[in-house]
């Protein structure tokens, strides 16, 4: 793929994914309504959805439940632990959904009754909507993976929501002994950001290899094969041959238990210590989903997808991770389509219409060392409610490609990343 080739790519994609109106909505052309709708969290569907609600209807009374007064982004935060980024340009205020008009509510919200219609926080105060959206990203399954429970974090660090954690790792990776070896555990699918793991893992191979080149990182994966995988392998081959090992589930890759006090590893065959363990557990809806009744035994929320309203309860929307919305990933991408999308189908619900059929897209940008990165984009349908991949469309980085190619993508990564956040955060 030449670069004009990738940069028209990106444009379509742009327009598909940018606003309300690409999508084939006027926001003149909705009724004016002074309903409610509730939002509980504030990351990247949850602040999407308030601030596109507020552009198509004004006057609707819009309030977002999210108990922290700083969002800490996830995208980009593979690069802060690797040394390569401030975790403060990670950070954003919701004073730019205050100025939109959004009611803030900085607290968490505890249960849902689908009956009344009502949310109660854990301030004990109660809030009435006509339409809840959920957007309460992941939860960890506690205790899933033997030896991993809610204290292990602190010493085997995640870093799979971003803030404090991605600080830790950051740290004992700064501090590990010059020769040391990091291990990370990465569960089956399905997990938030299918390439993240694969990301970090090059990014932290990059770290070794500059600053501690006697160093290894080992990757221990439950899966057989992973997003862009024949790029990241290409990749690693190339830049990290001495730093990074990968293995798949079938070669031993499976942890089945971790020890923090022994900074140990287990897998079926063997027991491996290491200087830094970076444990990705097993995920889950965040946990409102269950308290709302909207997970069903997965762990995850069914929705249908021409408005994310829940397949199990009716008047909840559930976006972002969240949600089962495959063949779409669990991305910031995807969690800001859904959330323009629901807020479009809420808008169209309010005002008497049934919510109308639209195209999905998503492209996940992974950074392979400080400068170069590569990317996914699929297309979806979205027929009767059913999200399904478009055959022939979307694509993948070139194999092969010039460094320019992989430079030009990680500037493109850095340009959405400005936008998305803006999106969402004003
Ligand atoms: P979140 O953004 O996590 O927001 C959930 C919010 O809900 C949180 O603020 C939380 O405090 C709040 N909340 C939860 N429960 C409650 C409650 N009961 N009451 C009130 N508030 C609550 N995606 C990309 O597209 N591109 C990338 O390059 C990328 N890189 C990533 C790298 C890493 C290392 C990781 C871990 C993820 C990455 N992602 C990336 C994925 C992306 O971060 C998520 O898909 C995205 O954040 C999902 O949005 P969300 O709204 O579902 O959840």
């Amino acid at each position: 793929m030449t670069s004009s080739e990738l940069m028209n790519r990106r444009r379509a994609l742009a327009l598909l994914g940018g606003s309300a109106t690409a999508l084939g909505i006027a926001p003149i052309s909705m009724a004016q309504t002074s309903a409610r709708v509730v939002i509980v969290g504030g990351g990247f569907g949850g602040a999407s959805a308030a601030m596109t609600l507020k552009t198509l209807l004004p006057n609707l009374s819009v309030t977002l439940v999210e108990p922290n007064p700083i969002f800490t982004a996830c995208p980009f935060s593979n690069l802060v632990i690797a040394g390569l980024r401030d975790l403060s340009e990670q950070q954003f205020t919701y004073d730019g959904l205050k100025s939109a008009g959004i009611e803030i509510a900085q607290t968490t919200a505890e249960t849902v009754d689908p009956y009344k219609k009502t949310v109660t926080l854990s301030s004990g105060s109660i809030l009435s909507y006509d339409r809840l959206i959920l957007s309460p990203g992941i939860d960890f399954r506690w205790g899933a993976l033997e030896g991993y429970t809610e204290d292990t974090p602190a010493m085997l660090p995640h870093a799979w929501k971003a803030g404090d954690q991605t600080l830790l790792l950051r740290d004992q990776l700064q501090a590990m002994p010059e020769n040391g070896l990091v291990v990370m555990t990465v569960p089956a699918a399905p997990f938030r950001c299918p390439p993240g793991p694969y990301e970090r893992a090059s990014l932290i191979a990059n770290f070794l290899k500059t600053y501690k080149p006697q160093a290894k990182l080992l990757v221990l994966d439950s899966n057989e094969r992973f997003s862009k995988m024949p790029l990241f392998q290409e990749a690693w081959a190339a830049e990290y041959p001495d730093h990074l090992e990968w293995r798949a589930a079938s070669n031993d890759g499976r942890v089945s238990r971790v020890d923090a006090s022994r900074k140990t590893v287990f897998t079926d065959f063997e027991d491996i210590q290491a200087d830094v363990i970076n444990v990705i557990p097993p995920q889950k809806a965040g946990k409102i989903a269950d308290a709302a009744g909207v997970s069903d035994a997965t762990g995850w929320c069914p929705i249908n997808a021409l408005a994310f309203e829940s397949s199990l309860v009716s008047g909840i929307h559930v976006i972002g991770d969240a949600t089962i919305a495959t063949p779409m990933p669990k991305s910031a991408f995807s969690a800001n389509l859904q959330a323009k999308i629901c807020a479009i189908g809420i808008a169209q619900i309010l005002s008497d219409r049934a919510p109308s059929t639209t195209t999905l897209a998503n492209t996940c940008y992974s950074f392979i060392d400080d400068d170069h990165a590569i990317s996914v984009v699929g297309v979806y349908t979205n027929l009767d409610g059913k999200l399904a991949s478009v055959e022939g469309a979307g694509g993948i980085s070139p194999m092969s490609a010039d460094t320019d190619i992989r430079a030009q993508e990680a500037e493109q990564a850095r340009s959405w990343f400005t936008t998305i956040t803006r999106e969402a955060f004003g």
